[in-house]
């Protein structure tokens, strides 16, 4: 089989940076680590392609096909709807080159943040939530979500609808079910895509969406529609593509099966105390908010916290760790991960929620002058941390919560902030030994 190699860049195919790497791989492979998400989320450009990647067979592909229509058939999905709905089929090479890639580079999170908060992002959402006003009304009486949150997804999902992705979800997801390092994921979405179409929500042409099979306006994937999406405005179809109104009530109803609480807030820009202790600014540390008052953390603005908030879990986020802004987060912030395992989408969604409403302006200023270390810089340093007896986890360039626990134990032993946030001066030292 002929060997290919993938184009220096292929991200032309896609509107904006943050679609691709952030929200796809956040929604679909939850396992991202929460900091460091956005960072691998806002790739410059895609690199080559490994060496070894092979293209599309098709014989082996129908014979793919043939013991998969086995397992679908299984799983409920009817002859009829399998051969009508997969007729013809054959893999998408711009999917396979898409789950092939894997961004060397990364887009700093306050470069991240500026193109999710754009002005005209803001003035869209301003205008769609006056347009939209009685339908909101209507789903924030049912599902207690927030509507400013609400057009907040829908604006960073597919800019307010504009744009859901143009590929078959059914080819997308028989090309990834097919090959590649995402078989699994393929084969369970194709399934639940084939499953929608069966209960007749979506004719199988018109079913479209992301590379990776993320659709329609709020970018849910199969089975995240299949659990949570809603005919909201009453015709009989779950409609996410097509439909304002299913498509702001469905994420209403994922958020408020995942935890949202009616009225709580997300969390505040907040100032630390001289001497602070970073172990404790991380998502996996939650203590009520009086107690982290009580440790001196106060609001940036310098008003005080609500009063009926101080039995409130939170934790502090620091997206660029101790020499940029500090965030308190709480349980509305933790739902909007459940959409979405990135901290950085949760705090775009959530500032974005605020603009809307003249708030959620940053104040505290970024370390611009520190650029975010690559893929390949991180998987280093992961290595040099191991060999010196520091356990990351593995060497997969993700910075989880391992990977910031040894970040952190090696930052102590060097007497700096242990703020567990890997630099291009921390990975440096490590280098020199
Ligand atoms: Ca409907």
């Amino acid at each position: 089989m002929p060997v290919f190699r993938l184009p220096l860049s292929s991200s032309g195919r896609f509107p904006s940076c943050f679609r691709v790497c952030v929200i796809i791989p956040a929604i679909m492979f939850g396992a991202l680590a929460l900091t460091g998400c956005a960072a691998d989320a806002a790739s410059a450009r895609l690199p080559l392609a490994p060496p070894g990647s092979e293209k599309v067979d098709d014989v082996a592909f129908a014979d793919w096909l043939t013991a998969f229509r086995e397992d679908a058939l299984k799983a409920g999905v009817t002859a009829a709807t399998f051969d009508r709905s997969m007729r013809g089929l054959r893999p998408d090479d711009d999917v396979v080159k898409a789950n092939e890639s894997q961004p060397e580079f990364t887009k700093p999170v306050w470069e991240y943040l500026e193109g999710a908060l754009s002005d005209t992002r803001v003035a869209r959402g301003k205008a769609l939530l006056a347009e939209n006003e009685k339908l909101l009304d209507r789903i924030e009486a049912r599902y207690g979500v927030n509507r400013h949150v609400l057009v907040a997804i829908w604006g960073l999902e597919s800019n307010f609808g504009s744009f859901q992705g143009t590929k078959s979800v059914v080819r997308s997801l028989a090309t990834l079910g097919y090959q590649g390092r995402r078989m699994d994921y393929g084969r369970t979405q194709l399934i639940a895509a084939l499953q929608i179409i069966q209960n007749g929500d979506i004719a199988a042409d018109r079913m479209t969406g992301s590379w990776a099979g993320a659709m329609g306006q709020t970018q849910f994937i199969p089975t995240t529609y299949n659990a949570h999406a809603v005919d909201f405005d009453g015709d009989g179809k779950r409609d996410i593509w097509n439909s304002h109104a299913d498509a702001l009530a469905s994420a209403a109803h994922y958020l408020g099966k995942s935890g949202w609480k009616t009225g709580g807030s997300w969390g505040y820009e907040v100032k630390l105390p001289t001497g602070f202790d970073y172990a404790g600014a991380d998502m996996s540390v939650s203590r009520s908010l009086g107690e982290w008052v009580k440790d001196g953390v106060a609001r940036i603005d310098g008003r005080s916290f609500p009063g009926g908030e101080m039995d409130e879990k939170a934790s502090i986020l620091l997206p660029a760790g101790h020499r940029g802004p500090a965030f308190l987060v709480m349980n509305n912030f933790r739902t909007v991960l459940a959409y979405n395992a990135s901290t950085s989408y949760s705090l775009a969604v959530n500032l974005l929620a605020d603009r809307f409403r003249d708030r959620g302006q940053i104040v505290a200023g970024w370390p611009r002058d520190e650029r975010p270390l690559g893929r390949q810089e991180r998987q280093d340093l992961q290595e040099l941390l191991t060999a010196r007896g520091y356990d990351t986890g593995g060497v997969d360039g993700i910075i989880g919560f391992n990977t910031r626990k040894a970040i952190r134990a090696y930052q102590r032993s060097i007497g700096v902030p242990a703020d567990g946030y890997p630099t291009p001066e921390l990975l440096d030292r490590l280098r020199r030994g």
